[in-house]
C-alpha cells in the first residue's frame, strides 16, 4: 500500500495517477482545508496535456490568458502562460485524507518541508511574500527583476491580482514589491489576504537523495522548481516520471530519469546562481540555452532582449 504525504500539486496528481491505474494509495496533508495557495501561473499546453492524464481539463480552471509579459518595463508577447484557479482545482482533487500504518512506499510530496526525506545539505530556501488584491490595471503579467530576486503581479480575472516577490531576504522582497507598484502603477491597498512562504532555489541534482529507504520524493521536496520560481509543471512532471518508473518496476532509475527529464531546471538554477554571484560570463554562456527553451514554451524573447532587461 502507498502512502502519500502532501496534497499540493505533486501529491494530488500522483494520487489520481495511482488510483486511475489500479494502484491503492492514500493521501494525507497537514492542512484540513484548501486555503488560498499562491502559485496560480502555469504553462497552458503542458498543464493541459499533463492534467488530461487524470481526466482533468485545465480549461475549466482558467482565470486569465494575458497578452503580454512585461519585464522591467519591456513588453514581451505571451505565448503560453495562463493563470488558473489552483484553489478550486485542488479542492476538486482532494479526497478524504487517510494515514495508514506501515505503508510499503511513502511518497514525500511535502514541498519545501521535505518532511520525510533526509534534509538537504546546504539547502537554499528564499522567502516569498504575496498579496491578493483588487487593482484596475490592464491584464498582463508584470515582473520586476533584480539580482536579489524578483517581484510579480499575476492577473486572476475580475480585477483580482496576486502581487508578490521572492528574494534573498524578506526586506529585499518587500522592496521589490514597492518598486513594482511604483513602476506599473499598482496602488498600495488593503490585501484580501496575504501569505509568507518559501521557495526552494536548488535544482533536483542538489536535492538528492530522492529515494531513501522506503521514502520517495516528488515536486518541490526534490527541487523541481525553475530559476524563475516555476514549480507547478515541474511538480506534475516529477509525479508523472515517478509513476512511470513504478509502472515499469524501475524505481532504481527514478533519480536519473528526473535529472534527465528536468535538465532545464539545472540550467536555469545555474543561471540564478551566476546572477546572485554577479558572474556575468557564466550568465552569458547559459543564456542562449535558456532563451531557446523558454521561447518555445513561455514568451517571445531573444538573447538580446534578456541581456538588455538584465543589463548584462
Ligand atoms: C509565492 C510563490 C509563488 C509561486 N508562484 C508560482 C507560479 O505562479 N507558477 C508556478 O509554476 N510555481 C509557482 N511557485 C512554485 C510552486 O508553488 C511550487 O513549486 C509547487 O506548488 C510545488 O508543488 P508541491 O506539490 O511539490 O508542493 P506544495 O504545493 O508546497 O504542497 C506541499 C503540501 O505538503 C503539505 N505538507 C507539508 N508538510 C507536511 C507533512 N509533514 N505531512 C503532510 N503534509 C505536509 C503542505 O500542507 C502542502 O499542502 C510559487 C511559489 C511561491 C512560494
Amino acid at each position: 500500500m502507498i502512502q502519500i504525504f502532501g496534497a499540493g500539486v505533486a501529491g494530488t496528481y500522483l494520487y489520481h495517477l495511482f488510483e486511475q491505474n489500479g494502484y491503492k494509495a492514500n493521501i494525507f496533508d497537514v492542512r484540513s482545508s484548501v486555503d488560498c495557495r499562491c502559485a496560480w501561473g502555469i504553462i497552458y499546453s503542458e498543464a493541459k496535456e499533463l492534467y488530461s492524464r487524470i481526466g482533468v481539463d485545465i480549461d475549466d480552471y482558467l482565470l486569465s490568458k494575458p497578452e503580454c509579459v512585461v519585464v522591467n518595463g519591456v513588453v514581451l508577447k505571451n505565448k503560453n502562460i495562463v493563470t488558473f484557479d489552483k484553489k478550486k482545482l485542488l479542492r476538486d482533487l482532494w479526497v478524504d485524507f487517510k494515514k495508514i500504518e506501515n505503508p510499503e512506499l511513502i511518497i514525500d510530496a511535502t514541498g519545501t518541508s521535505r518532511a520525510f526525506l533526509p534534509p538537504i545539505k546546504q539547502d537554499r530556501l528564499f522567502p516569498t511574500v504575496q498579496y491578493l488584491e483588487k487593482q484596475k490595471i490592464e491584464e498582463n503579467i508584470y515582473i520586476l527583476a533584480k539580482n536579489t530576486g524578483y517581484s510579480w503581479a499575476f492577473p486572476l480575472g475580475n480585477n483580482m491580482w496576486h502581487v508578490g516577490a521572492g528574494a534573498l531576504s524578506l526586506e529585499d522582497a518587500n522592496e521589490l514589491i514597492r518598486k513594482l507598484r511604483e513602476k506599473y502603477g499598482f496602488k498600495s491597498c488593503e490585501a484580501e489576504c496575504s501569505c509568507l512562504a518559501k521557495i526552494r532555489m536548488l535544482p533536483p541534482s542538489k536535492c538528492r537523495p530522492f529515494i531513501y529507504q522506503n521514502v520517495c520524493g516528488v515536486g518541490e521536496a526534490i527541487g523541481c522548481v525553475s530559476g524563475a520560481g516555476e514549480g507547478n509543471v515541474p511538480a506534475l512532471i516529477s509525479s508523472k516520471v515517478l509513476f512511470g518508473c513504478i509502472e515499469r518496476n524501475k524505481l532504481g532509475e527514478y533519480e536519473n530519469c528526473i535529472v534527465k527529464e528536468l535538465e532545464w531546471l539545472e540550467v536555469e538554477q545555474k543561471f540564478v546562481e551566476a546572477m546572485l554571484n554577479k558572474k556575468r560570463f557564466s550568465m552569458l554562456r547559459l543564456l542562449p540555452k535558456i532563451v531557446k527553451f523558454e521561447r518555445e514554451r513561455t514568451v517571445e524573447h531573444s538573447v538580446e532582449t534578456i541581456r538588455s532587461i538584465l543589463g548584462i
